[in-house]
């Protein structure tokens, strides 16, 4: 154990603020010592793991509040270390006094997400499962929920695992042939490590395809609506955002912050980009508005295109739709083209990569959310498959692929056995770095720095 986790750390784990109940959570190799110096009740020292006890909290005789105090004896923990959570009542003045005391009994203060930095250390979360805490934490749909959750519970880490020992063992038989130095002998067979680096190159290019759709779900998916002014896409985004303003106020009891321009479609976020701009549309002159369009597309997953039929010639459809579909496939992302105000000038035309809604009158909305859920491969998300949704994996991700490129060249060109070795440990350092099994401290600091105190 280092130094470091000798020390009892002690943090409130609940949102700071007044609530009906406040959970402080202490961890360390004296954290039942020190809560029994302050608690009145049972002996904690002496009762098992797992259980509760209901009691006093003093300072002298002072009665600070009356608590329930959890105990999980170490290694039976979230950390792995003695831990002791107790739940006060959620007063700023109760948590405070109760802090303070614990500290003055030789507890110290947490840093962010140093709870889960000692679950990593102490071997109870692989790296990858750490960052998965702080995505759960964050998650606020149903899809970047089972996203967390997916991560936290290993399913990609266990993936890399298996990749990264397949490549330990071949790296282990080339060090092998390197000990029998100048003698010509080859027990990593080339076409078996051929093989396996083109399987582990095809793995891990799909994983790093997997991001754009990990990274909309996780944040939610960036939507434009564009158009020329007066089409009513402002009328658009205030009816789909109603809409869903009214379904969630339809559920009795419920109170939400709303997210302004944000919608969610069974389970996925969408994120309506630049609204301020829409709802300014009317400032705009037309070329502008055209030219800012293409901007926009840049930093979007989404192109709602709106037009009237009323004030469009089909000519003209023809060239804006053509330049925005080369400007959407060039950015990667994925255009629905809507013909709105069909309640006053249907839209006469067979063309099928039109759908026909009206704004104004909220008639056939569904078709364009059915566009939307369909213009993110909702589909992949509904299977077990592996999705990478943080940045850190994915660069590592595209570092091992570039190493196994290597690796890869110096199997098909005479290089020498040491070249190979090299390049394979460079390729199992870069995925090792994803689930920690190689860490530095500057990573774990830019990792858990991003936590909050208390997780
Ligand atoms: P924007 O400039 O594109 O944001 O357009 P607005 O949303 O401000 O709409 C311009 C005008 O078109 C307003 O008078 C809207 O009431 C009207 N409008 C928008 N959508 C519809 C629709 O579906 N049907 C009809 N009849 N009028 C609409």
């Amino acid at each position: 154990m280092s130094l470091y986790q000798e020390e009892t750390i002690v943090a409130l784990a609940t949102p700071n603020g007044i609530g009906a109940i406040g959970v402080i959570r202490l961890s360390g190799p004296d954290a039942i010592k020190i809560i029994n110096k302050v608690f009145k009740g049972k002996d904690l020292e002496q009762q098992d793991s797992h259980t509760i006890h209901f009691g006093t909290i003093r300072e002298g005789e002072k009665i600070i509040d009356e608590v329930l105090v959890s105990l999980f004896i170490a290694p039976k923990s979230y950390t792995k270390e003695n831990v002791v959570e107790i739940s006060c009542h959620g007063s700023k003045y109760i948590i405070d006094a109760i802090i303070k005391l614990l500290i003055k009994q030789g507890a110290r203060l947490a840093k962010a997400g140093e709870f889960t930095l000692r679950a990593f250390l102490n071997g109870g979360l692989d790296l990858s499962q750490a960052e998965a805490v702080a995505d759960l934490i964050a998650s606020n749909s149903k899809a970047s929920h089972q996203l967390a959750m997916q991560q936290m519970r290993g399913g990609f880490s266990n993936e890399l695992k298996s990749l990264r020992e397949q490549l330990i063992h071949f790296a282990s038989m080339i060090e092998l042939e390197l000990d029998f130095g100048e003698e010509d002998v080859e027990f990593a067979n080339r076409d078996e490590l051929k093989n396996l680096v083109l399987r582990l190159i095809a793995h891990i290019s799909h994983l790093i395809r997997s991001f754009d759709l990990g990274n909309v779900i996780k944040n939610g998916v960036p939507v434009v609506i564009a158009g020329k002014p007066n089409v009513g896409k402002s009328t658009l985004l205030n009816a789909l955002l109603n809409e869903e303003r009214a379904i969630v106020s339809d559920i009795a009891g419920t109170t939400r912050d709303t997210i302004e321009d944000e919608i969610n479609i069974k389970g996925i976020t969408f994120r309506f980009i630049d609204t301020a701009g829409i709802r300014e549309t009317q400032d705009i002159i037309e070329a502008k508005g055209v030219e800012r369009t293409f901007e926009k597309i840049k930093s979007s997953a989404v192109v709602i295109y709106l037009f009237d039929p009323e004030e469009t010639k089909e000519e003209e459809l023809e060239t804006i739709l053509a330049d925005l579909k080369a400007v959407t496939a060039q950015n990667n992302s994925q255009l629905i083209v809507v013909a709105n105000k069909a309640d006053i000038h249907p839209f006469k035309s067979s063309r099928a990569d039109v759908l026909q809604l009206s704004a104004k009158e909220k008639q056939h909305l569904d078709l364009l959310e059915e566009a939307l859920l369909q213009a993110v491969n909702v589909n992949l998300l509904n299977s077990d498959e592996v999705i990478v949704s943080n940045i850190r994996h994915l660069e590592a991700l595209q570092k091992t692929e570039e190493a196994l490129g290597k690796v890869m060249y110096g199997i098909d060109n005479p290089v020498t056995s040491d070249f190979l070795a090299m390049d394979i440990k460079q390729a199992l350092y870069y995925l090792g770095e994803i689930t920690g099994e190689v860490t530095t401290d500057d990573l774990l600091e830019n990792i858990f720095s991003k936590f909050c105190i208390g997780k």
